[in-house]
């Protein structure tokens, strides 16, 4: 029987829709308005999408969106300034810088200057490191939000065999690490795993996150396993000259017919990062005013 397809852009949807709603109420009830600021160096074309995109999503769900668009020359004292600036703004709870910035400013050293309770993107390394000690943190906003989508189908997922493809900051180990807390039994494969299609064929939850196309055939599935597509890949469209096509890491046709349910890229784990993000921001304005966490939208 094929999969069952998993709908993430309808997911998503109901998400920031229960965030609205916890918006509303914080308003109403003590007239908090959660902010989120997000900042911008230089004018790389997708990040600017990406910016815009963040801030419809951020004021549909009624809070204050501050967008800083800075100059692709700004120096790093210049940066930190303005990040010192919303580590001190109670208006502003989560602070995310988009990334990639220019090659003279350092990533590394952008995330560390944002106080850990505002860095909404789960990036630095005081969350890195509260996520692996089993500690509250903000959690990276794909890994979350692929955490929902696993919860909402398998409910308690202790004793699952899991596997997660891709070691990165970014996704693959704060992924393992959720899924570690949901007691799962966690493999981190990577480039130099041996045997990975046998690896993941002993998976019941099966992750990708690697960016090569199509790259988990069918037989690497385990009859009846979940998968999370998390890969994008950019390439020529087949048939509309000029137009590109985005494919997953998973070969969707041959894995749909062995899993028991499956994300598409695109429309399954793409529109649920910035839900997270807002979830995120969400998040850190209740422990800013030591009001209680919104149920469901939290590691
Ligand atoms: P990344 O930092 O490039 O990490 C890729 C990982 O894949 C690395 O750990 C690498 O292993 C592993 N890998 C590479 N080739 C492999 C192979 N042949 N077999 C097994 N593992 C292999 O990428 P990322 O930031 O984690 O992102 C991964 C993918 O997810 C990308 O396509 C990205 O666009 C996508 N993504 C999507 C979203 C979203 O919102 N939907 C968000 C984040 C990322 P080594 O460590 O050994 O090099």
């Amino acid at each position: 029987m094929p999969a069952e397809i998993i709908d993430g852009k309808a997911f998503a949807d109901e998400v920031r829709g229960q965030i609205a709603g916890h918006v509303a109420r914080l308003k109403a009830e003590q007239g908090i308005t959660p902010g989120l600021a997000v900042v911008l160096v230089g004018e790389d074309p997708a990040s600017e999408v990406y910016v815009a995109a963040k801030h419809r999503q951020t004021v549909e769900v009624g809070m204050a969106s501050f967008e800083h668009k800075l100059p692709a020359d700004t120096s790093e004292a210049e940066l930190f300034a303005l990040i010192d600036r919303l580590n001190a703004d109670p208006a502003v709870h989560g602070i995310l810088c988009q990334f990639p910035v220019p090659d003279h400013l350092d990533e590394r050293r952008v995330v560390a200057r944002i106080d850990p309770a505002k860095d909404v993107d789960g990036l630095s390394v005081v969350n890195a490191g509260l996520l692996a000690s089993g500690e509250k943190g903000l959690v990276s906003c794909t890994p979350l939000g692929c955490l929902m989508l696993l919860r909402d189908r398998l409910g308690d997922m202790t004793g699952l065999n899991a596997v997660v493809i891709g070691r990165s900051n970014l996704f693959g180990k704060p992924m393992a690490q959720l899924l570690l807390r949901e007691n799962c039994t966690v493999t981190i494969a990577h480039s130099r795993t041996r045997n990975l299609p046998e690896v993941c064929a002993r998976a019941d939850i099966l992750v990708a996150a690697v960016g090569r196309a199509e790259m988990v055939k069918g037989d690497w599935v385990k009859p009846g396993a979940t998968v999370i597509d998390v890969g994008i890949t950019r390439l020529p469209h087949p048939d509309k000259p000029g137009k590109s096509k985005l494919l997953g890491d998973v070969d969707f046709a041959e894995a749909a017919q062995v899993a028991a349910a499956i994300t598409p890229v695109p429309g399954g784990v793409g529109p649920m990062t910035i839900a997270c993000l807002l979830a995120n921001t969400l998040t850190a304005c209740c422990r800013a005013h030591g009001l209680p966490e919104p149920e469901g939208l939290t590691a």
